[in-house]
Order: C-alpha cells, then sequence, then structure tokens
C-alpha cells in the first residue's frame, strides 16, 4: 500500500508528523505499508517549515515542489501543474492530505483525476463562512474524497448533508492533538524568556494572520493598540506572522504590553501556551492546543469550524471588534472560566486509528 503524503504549510507539519510515525510504526512490525513525502512548498520560510520539520523528527520531503507565493489562483494552479508531473512520475495507491490549505485542495483534484483515491485528514469541518479561502478548500476537497477521517461527529454529520457515504467516514479524533501528546515532555522556553522577565501563568500570547483581522493597517494597529489597553499590564507575546508583518509598515506604534517575536517553533510555542494566563488568536489549531491544555482562549472571528472547542473547551468567539473582546476579556477576568473538558477521541491516538482503518479497508479491495 503506497501513500503519497501532502504537506504545504505550517498547519500541515504539525499534522502529518504524528501520521508518519503511526506509518513507520506499522512498517517495523511488518506491514506493506509505504509513504512518499511531498511538500508542495507553499510555506517556505524557516520559520514556518524547517524547524517544524527539524523539532518533529519529519523526514527530508521526497520531492519539494517549491511553489512559493502567489495569489490564490497562482498559487492553487502552481501547485497543480507542479503535483500532476510529480504524481506521473511516482503513482501510488492513495494521496493523503490534511487539513484546509491551497496544497489539500489542489492536489485533491489532482489525484481524483487521476483516478488515484484521496484521504482527507480534518475532513467535514465548516465554518460557513465562504469568504474565507479555507472554506473553499475543505468542501472542494471533501466533495471528491474517497476516505475521510474527522475529528468531531459534527464534521461526519456535515459530511452526510453534503452527500458523503457513511461508510467513508471514520471518527477518529485529532491528530494535531496527537503531535502535542507526543511532544509535551519536550517543550522548552524560548531563548527570550529569561531576559524578558516573563512569569508562569502571568502574560498573554497573540497570534493574528486572518485577512479579516490583519489585510488593513489601520485596523489592524487599532486592534492591537486596544490589546495593549485592554489587558491591564500584563505582558503580551506576539510571535508575528509573516503575512501580518508585511502588513504592519508603520514602527511607530504606541504600545506598552505587546512584544513582538519571531514566528515560534512548535516545542517553544508549545512552551508559551501551556504557561500562559491566556490566548487571542485567530488561528484555528492554537484554540484546538488551547483546549487540550485548558488555557482560556479568546478568538478573533466571527465563526468557527471547530465548535468543539467552545462547546467543550476553553475557546470563546468574540468577533472581530475591539469592543468585544475587551467585553468579553473584561467578564474573564472578573468571573474566571467555568470548567472545561477535553472532546472527545482527542486522546493523542488518532494517526494510530488512521494508519489501522487505512490498512484494514486496503485489504479488502
Ligand atoms: N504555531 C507555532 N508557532 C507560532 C504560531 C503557531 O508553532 O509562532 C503552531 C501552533 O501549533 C498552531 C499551528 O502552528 O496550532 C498552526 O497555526 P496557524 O495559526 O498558522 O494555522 P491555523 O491553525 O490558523 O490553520
Amino acid at each position: 500500500m503506497k501513500i503519497t503524503i501532502i504537506a504545504g504549510a505550517r498547519p500541515n507539519f504539525i499534522k502529518i508528523a504524528p501520521i508518519i510515525k503511526a506509518i513507520k510504526s506499522k512498517q517495523t512490525e511488518g506491514e506493506n505499508i509505504s509513504f512518499r513525502l511531498v511538500h508542495t512548498g507553499q510555506h517556505y520560510d524557516k520559520n514556518l517549515s524547517g524547524t517544524f520539520f527539524d523539532e518533529l523528527n519529519i523526514p527530508f520531503p521526497n520531492a519539494n515542489l517549491e511553489v512559493k507565493s502567489g495569489t490564490q489562483a497562482e498559487q492553487t494552479a502552481a501547485i497543480m501543474v507542479a503535483f500532476e508531473k510529480e504524481l506521473i512520475q511516482n503513482p501510488c495507491d492513495y494521496v493523503l492530505v490534511v487539513g484546509d490549505v491551497n496544497s489539500t485542495m489542489a492536489c485533491a483534484i489532482v489525484s481524483k483525476k487521476m483516478n488515484i483515491k484521496v484521504i482527507h485528514v480534518e475532513a467535514g469541518i465548516r465554518s460557513g463562512d465562504m469568504t474565507m479561502p479555507e472554506e473553499i478548500n475543505r468542501i472542494v476537497t471533501d466533495s471528491i474524497t474517497d476516505i475521510f477521517f474527522t475529528t468531531s461527529t459534527l464534521a461526519g454529520k456535515n459530511l452526510l448533508k453534503y452527500g458523503a457515504k457513511s461508510d467513508a467516514i471514520h471518527f477518529v479524533g485529532n491528530v494535531m492533538i496527537d503531535t502535542l501528546h507526543q511532544n509535551l515532555n519536550r517543550i522548552s522556553p524560548p531563548s527570550f524568556w529569561h531576559e524578558s522577565t516573563l512569569e508562569i501563568g502571568n502574560y498573554i500570547i497573540l497570534t493574528l494572520h486572518r485577512p479579516s483581522n490583519v489585510d488593513e493597517e489601520k485596523s489592524l494597529i487599532d486592534l492591537l493598540e486596544g490589546i495593549d489597553k485592554m489587558v491591564g499590564g500584563r505582558k503580551i507575546i506576539f510571535p508575528i506572522h509573516p503575512r501580518t508583518k508585511a502588513i504592519l509598515r508603520e514602527t511607530n506604534l504606541n504600545l506598552k504590553n505587546i512584544h513582538f517575536v519571531e514566528p515560534q517553533g512548535y516545542l517553544n510555542f508549545m512552551y508559551l501556551i501551556k504557561n500562559s494566563f491566556a490566548v487571542i488568536t485567530d488561528s484555528g489549531g492554537i484554540s484546538e492546543e488551547t483546549t487540550v491544555l485548558g488555557i482560556p482562549c479568546f478568538t478573533l472571528r466571527t465563526t468557527t469550524e471547530r465548535p468543539e472547542t467552545i462547546e467543550v473547551g476553553t475557546n470563546n468567539l468574540v468577533g472581530i471588534s475591539i469592543e468585544n473582546l475587551t467585553l468579553e476579556f473584561t467578564k474573564f477576568l472578573k468571573n474566571g472560566l467555568p470548567q472545561k473538558g477535553i472532546p472527545e477521541l482527542w486522546d493523542g491516538k488518532s494517526s494510530e486509528r488512521i494508519i489501522a482503518i487505512l490498512l484494514k479497508n486496503h485489504q479488502k479491495i
């Protein structure tokens, strides 16, 4: 059984690491399973790519399509053209895509058109917000996926609504949380930790990269200044995404508490999250990690494709206005957060389930 695994962007690397580990473990048990790793080059910066391969022991990719940046269409098209060549030269039984980035959708389309079965990990999640490129990637990918692996029962229901067959849907939990479990004993403070006098449990982590928050420089500055005032003197560490950095040209900002740092490697970033007072973010993956770590999370978005992080976990969806964030944050300072839990099957064993199901399914063919 030959699987080509696709990874293009930071959240993908975190998701494929435990899947590859689970494949290798089956190989040592003598199972007939092999993989070829294709990096599309969507994220190519050391900070967003190379570091994750090193830290998470992801093998050096067998191929790098080196597509780099571009508009949505340029990037998607470049990945499709390059991946078609790759797949002609290196045929396989399945192409496995994760998440919802352009590489996910582009490679799924190419595979399906070459009659190669598509496996989608993190299938079926929906925000309902069609202005998000990720939502379009999710819908297109799932419409041509053959085997779906989901993080929640709701995701499975969404897929059924879109016409997927129930025996193709497997609720396995969350591979991002596998990575968290596998690396919690390796997390370590970043180099700036000691000189920055951060106190465990008393600082905030901020991340922003969604177009709705960062594409307009003026509103981004208003948001940052509002957050800076809101936190009552607590330090805020802001690992700034390259996309956000490119927009923020104004350097003379009136910020007392926010400290800009480079995007962090996984082990330093998880240390910062685990020991924080709270997190303010527009990331989907971070709201999953904070849920499992029990860290209060304020998501600066109007929708989420991960409602379990709110219903079961520590996530608060606060919209994109600073007024509402301030209101919700102040409530939290006063009342704290109710006792929260961990979503079903987010137990660190999802990748093992995925590989076991794939091997069983393949034997039936
Ligand atoms: N992350 C990291 N360093 C950072 C910011 C994020 O290691 O400085 C990790 C973190 O584990 C997070 C993942 O990258 O869950 C994906 O984050 P991102 O916000 O890029 O993607 P999204 O979850 O919004 O798709």
